[in-house]
């Protein structure tokens, strides 16, 4: 089709357009555009029209999705007035769809354009019976779109309620048909929610999947690959068809809030692809990522104990986070926790206080019975767990149906659809506490716990302390001071042990 530029000017009197269009036929009946040149042509000679311009558009490289460059110039041609008549082969040819016909039509008739076709009568926009035609031939190009959007939208519940997928862009982690796995990719993906449930920040994971030479299934406009930033990794863990889970984002879902946020809100069930992760490992993950608490503060400031360690100040409980002490006399300030919620609560100096809490948390992972930790009857029961999601979200789906059989009022309905809701998020909370029991089983099998502990970055050291304890600073009594130049560590201790709470979980 490069024969024929998108518009090519031939007389600038004349006030005819020959439209052409190569599509991707099916039928056999395929009709080239030089064919369609040949039949147009002939046809402004026989009655005389002076023709304007040629245009001509390429459907077949897009299944019907690109734009029509073609179409809108002449469109615009025919609202700026050049253009009186449009010549075409027959309507499938000149409009590829209904609402293609339907903004021709519009157009047409504000403009008086006429349209004729080698094939089939003509349709005179300037005249009342023209008008008349175009009316009707609008209203069934009308009709015809909103059946197919009503066919579209049930269409898509259907396959969202058999957890089918329908189309869109190849998700990271499967080909392009949304099923199969992509296992260069899927390593990735499992790799990158187990480091974001050790407390791996997104920038990191996304250096990571670069690293491995993965890039986003959109590439950049220019066509060359998008590398990963946290800004792509995080709208990708939290897509719930990691878990195999399917959602189904109704159109007043979206309107009503964020489309990712949406897609969390509108699980209907299992997908029909395998999954990467299991679902508890998916929401412990979702929790994390999304927890406001854990995104304050600059990334450098973050110490060990930053949004997990409490005031201790009686009635407060407001996490602490890290800053730096103003320096006085001549001397460097230090690093110190301090009570979010109040300057006046809680001010610890943070190196000793983090010092402490390590060895604290070294000491039980290798006790022997640490392994208890793991035990079973500590675990909550993941199979149980999702079955009991999946039997909330069957009663939930089925509460329209009641309504529609007029068991319950529409009253009755909400009341019943907020108990649901409250216990079905209760146990998807459940779900994600022990996708995070996780944590602990390296660390706990590890030949040299303090070894594999001391190795831990302090991201992945706080979910660990998290994991394990909850931390509360006291304010350290008057007269105390911590460092290093006077006391040793073992004194230290013995004071800080008597200023921090461990209440273990
Ligand atoms: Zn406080």
């Amino acid at each position: 089709m490069a024969d024929v530029d998108v518009m090519t000017i031939l007389d600038d009197q004349g006030d005819t357009v020959l439209y052409y269009r190569q599509s991707q036929d099916r039928t056999g009946d395929e009709l080239g555009i030089s064919r369609q040149r040949l039949d147009g042509r002939k046809l402004c000679e026989l009655r005389d029209w002076r023709v304007r311009a040629e245009v001509a558009d390429n459907d077949t490289s897009a299944a019907g999705k690109r734009r029509r460059p073609g179409f809108e110039a002449m469109l615009q041609a025919v609202q700026d007035g050049q253009v009186r008549r449009i010549v075409a082969w027959d309507m499938t040819r000149l409009t590829r769809n209904a609402r293609d016909r339907l903004r021709l039509l519009e157009l047409g008739k504000r403009q008086g354009l006429t349209v004729a076709f080698v094939r089939g009568s003509d349709l005179d926009l300037s005249t009342p019976a023209g008008r008349l035609t175009a009316d009707i031939l609008g209203s069934v190009a009308q009709h015809e779109i909103e059946q197919k959007s009503d066919r579209q939208r049930r269409a898509a519940l259907q396959a969202a309620e058999q957890g089918r997928r329908i189309g869109g862009r190849r998700p990271f982690g499967y080909e392009p048909d949304g099923v199969t796995i992509r296992e260069s990719e899927a390593a990735a993906i499992r790799d990158a929610y187990e480091a974001v449930l050790a407390g791996v920040p997104l920038g990191r994971v996304a250096a990571d999947w670069n690293a491995r030479g993965l890039s986003t299934p959109q590439p950049k406009r220019d066509g060359s690959p998008s590398p990963w930033t946290a800004q792509t990794v995080r709208p990708t863990l939290l897509n719930p068809r990691y878990a195999g889970l399917r959602s189904h984002v109704t159109e007043a879902l979206r309107e009503s809030m964020d489309p990712r946020a949406a897609r969390l809100k509108a699980i209907v069930g299992p997908a029909a692809w395998e999954e990467l992760v299991t679902e508890e490992t998916w929401r412990a993950a979702v929790e994390l990522i999304t927890d406001p608490s854990r995104h304050t503060g600059p990334r450098s400031g973050r110490g060990l104990l930053t949004g997990v360690g409490r005031c201790g100040v009686p009635e407060c409980g407001a996490t602490v986070h890290r800053g730096a002490a103003p320096a006085r006399k001549g001397r460097a300030g230090h690093p110190t926790y301090r009570c979010r919620a109040s300057m006046g609560h809680v001010g610890r100096a943070s190196e000793p206080v983090d010092w402490w809490v390590t060895e604290v948390v070294i000491g039980r992972l290798e006790r022997p019975d640490a392994a208890l930790l793991l035990a079973d009857d500590k675990r909550p029961d993941a199979a149980k767990l999702r079955r009991e999601a999946r039997a909330l979200r069957v009663r939930l789906d089925s509460l329209a149906g009641l309504l529609a059989d007029g068991v319950l009022t529409e009253a009755g309905v909400r009341r019943e659809s907020v108990k649901l809701r409250t216990k079905l998020s209760d146990v998807e909370r459940q779900q994600a506490d022990a996708g995070r029991v996780n944590v602990l089983g390296p660390l706990i099998n590890a030949p040299d716990v303090r070894a594999a502990v001391e190795a831990l970055d302090t991201d992945r050291l706080r979910v660990v302390i998290d994991t394990l304890m909850t931390v509360t600073l006291l304010p350290p009594g008057r007269g105390v001071r911590f460092g290093q130049d006077v006391e040793s560590w073992e004194r230290v201790a013995e004071r800080i042990s008597a200023s921090i709470v461990i209440d273990w979980h």
